[in-house]
Order: structure tokens, then sequence, then C-alpha cells
């Protein structure tokens, strides 16, 4: 075979299919709502990251309209040369405002903002002690650092102060990294515990609240406003491209560190600001959470309800304490195949399989949303105890 036809990637999605866990892509023809298009197909959306409806908003759509209208589609250029407009501008001072800290720095995603964050605020001689269920853009922005690193295991707060009591004479500075809400299983950091050890070893903070934004603390002031920790936790990350609906990510904390950024915090310098119609959303977004709770109240009551009633199904749900509700299968095919017949049926919830969870712990994951209402709830949870009784999972 010749090397154009790439032999070496055929093998390995060969090896996919084998194992059970090659999938095409869903192509979803409308919005994202409670209930999307596939192809001609209305299905229950069980899958998505939109907590609070607010991706297909009547006032976040006219937001985003209104902004094109006035500064075109395109920045034009990254925010250090003449990207930066006074919608960028705007955007920081509103999210400061309703993270209740000094400054914020808004990057083109959650995922580039953990990338170029970390790298820039460790180097040579630093060491970064990190969860080992951090998020994957973590990872690589760790893995882009200079510094050292740990890894504690989960949540683990001896083995975090063990690797804290082992090395902090070692480092100059060390920086404790944590997800606020573990994406994967839905419980939150223990994030009083990991500020005490940090304060007792001379470390600071990083949570990385990509799941916590718009679903934790006061009307979704994410994690750090959920345990009352302003001012204690030093880099609070956020996606705007989850719960807020749009696209983009932050780093919230001291005006410094946003100094900092703006000279070394490479996806600022050397990609693209965020285009106007999706900050004029965020904007939007952001304002509705400050005017009322209803959207929060919304998600968790959806949330409470329907993680009452599929657990009374059998199912083993995990220990998640947040709207993301995992039904744990564990043998990869077999989720696949959960998920699959779901979809066949009617319900689109995702399949979650290694190298995204461990080995051995695949799971259907259940985005529970502001948007749904209960007869859809209701009508998602009827299939899945149909299915899982088909497939004797319960
Ligand atoms: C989704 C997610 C990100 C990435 O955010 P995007 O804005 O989608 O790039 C980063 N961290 C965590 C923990 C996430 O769940």
């Amino acid at each position: 075979m010749s090397i154009h036809e790439l032999p070496y990637l055929k093998d390995k999605v060969n090896e996919l299919k084998e194992e059970g866990v090659y999938r095409k892509l869903p192509v979803n023809t409308g919005a994202c709502d409670a209930v999307v298009d596939f192809e001609g197909k209305k299905v229950i959306n069980l899958s998505s990251n939109n907590y609070l409806g607010l991706a297909n908003h009547p006032r976040t759509k006219k937001a985003a309209i209104e902004a094109v209208e006035k500064y075109g589609v395109g920045a034009g250029a990254v925010r250090t040369i003449v990207g930066n407009m006074d919608i960028h501008e705007k955007l920081e001072r509103v999210l400061a405002e309703f993270k209740r800290e000094e400054a914020v720095m808004v990057f083109q995603s959650g995922f580039n903002c953990n990338a170029g964050t970390i790298q820039a605020i460790t180097g040579k001689g630093d060491l970064i002690i990190s969860d080992e269920l951090n998020h994957a853009s973590i990872i690589d922005g760790v893995r882009l650092s200079r510094a050292d690193r740990a890894v504690f295991r989960h949540s683990d707060m001896s083995h975090l102060e063990e690797i804290l009591k082992e090395k902090r004479d070692q480092y100059n500075n060390i920086l404790i990294i944590t997800d606020g809400v573990f994406s994967m299983d839905g419980d939150i950091a223990k994030l009083p515990e990991i500020v005490e050890l940090a304060e007792q070893y001379n470390a600071m903070t990083y949570v990385d609240d990509a799941h916590g934004s718009g679903v934790l603390g006061e009307s979704g002031r994410g994690t750090v406003d959920h345990f009352g920790l302003h001012g204690k936790v030093d880099f609070i990350i956020g996606t705007l491209s989850k719960a807020i609906g749009v696209v983009g990510g932050y780093v919230a904390g001291k005006q410094v560190m946003k100094d900092w950024l703006l000279h070394r915090g490479r996806p600022i310098l050397f990609s693209t600001a965020l285009p106007p119609a999706a900050v004029g959303a965020i904007i939007e977004s952001v304002t509705m959470l400050m005017e009322s709770t209803e959207y929060t109240d919304r998600l968790w009551d959806n949330a409470k309800y329907f993680k009452e009633k599929v657990s009374k199904l059998g199912f083993d749900i995990g220990h998640s304490e947040t709207p993301i509700t995992p039904v744990i299968i564990g043998n990869e095919a077999k989720t696949v195949e959960f998920s699959k017949r779901l979809l066949d049926n009617g319900v689109f919830v995702s399949a979650i399989v290694f190298p995204t969870v461990a080995k051995g712990t695949g799971r259907i994951r259940c985005m529970i949303t502001a948007d749904h209402t209960k007869e859809q709830l209701d009508e998602a949870i009827n299939t899945i105890e149909r299915v899982g009784k088909e497939m004797e999972l319960i």
C-alpha cells in the first residue's frame, strides 16, 4: 500500500471497528434544543452542554444579530493588533462583575484558555499538581508548560497532601489544578479542602469550572461562589460554550494575571479574537443570569427529577452532584449498543467510553437542561427503562 493511503491510520481505524467503538458523527440539521432534528428524525436531546437553553434563545440570537450589524462577522486580527473591539472590553467587564472577581481575560475557547494560561503562569522550577480526572485541555496545557508535574488520585486529599509535603521545598511556585465539576461523573471538586491545603503549603489554586459555570453558585456563578471561596482561588477558568450557550473561555482572577496574559497568553497573541456575534450573545447570556435565577432554578429542578427517577429504575448513576447524570454500563461495546438503541427509539444520549473514561466504566451520559419539559424527561426515562430491560441491563 502506498504511503499516501496512510496504512498506519487504516490499521488503527480498523482496530476501533473491531472493538465496536467506531462511530460516525450524528448530524443535527437544526438548532441545539431539547429536541433535535437528526436528518428528518426528531429525537430528545440528552447530550448537550446547553444547560440553560441559551444557545437558541430569542434574546441571545437578537444580541448576536445586533453585534453583526454594528461590528461585522469577524474581529479582523488578534486582540493585541487591531482585533480588540469595545465589545470585547465590555464582555470582560460584565464577566468580572458576574464572577465577582477583579478581572477577566477572555479566550476563543475553554480549551485554548487552559492550553494558553497554564503555560503562561508556570515555568521551570515550578510544580503543577493535577487531579487525575482533569480535562484533556488541562493535560495539554500542563504538557506545554516547562514546570514539573505530579498527579493526585481523583479528589484524594491525603494523596494531594502527601505530594505537597514531599515536594514543597523543591520548587518555587506550586499550582494545584482541578476541574470544578468533573465532566464525566458530575461530582464536584473538594474545593474548600484543596484551598486549605494550598494555603497551608503556600501553593496557588486553579479551577477549571467549565461544567460549574452557569450551573453551580448563585445564578450560575460557579463552584467558587457555591463554596463561598471568593478571593481564595487564584485562577478561575470558565467556558462560554456550555451553559452560556455560545463559544469561548475565560480566566477570572487578579488584574495582574490579566496584564501578564495580555503579554504572554499565546492564544491571545497568536489567534484571532472572538467574533462579534459570539461576544454580543455572551454579554446577553450573562446579563440574563444576573437578572434572574429562573434559568438555573429550572435546570436544577429538572436534574433532580430525572436523577431520582433513573436511579429508582435500578441503574448505577454513580456519584454525580450536578445535572450531569452518568448511567454506568461498564462494557464498552454494550454501552455503545445501548446508546444506539436509545437513538433508534428517539432519545439521543451519547456513549462515553475509553479513552474518555477508564476501561470498563463505559456509560451513557445524560445531560439535563433547563429547556427540557417534564413530558420530554418522562418520555426519555420510559425509553431508557424499556431499552434497558430489553438489553437486560436492569
Ligand atoms: C468542555 C470543557 C473544556 C473546553 O471548553 P470549550 O469552550 O468547549 O473549548 C475545558 N475544560 C473542561 C473541564 C470542559 O468540560
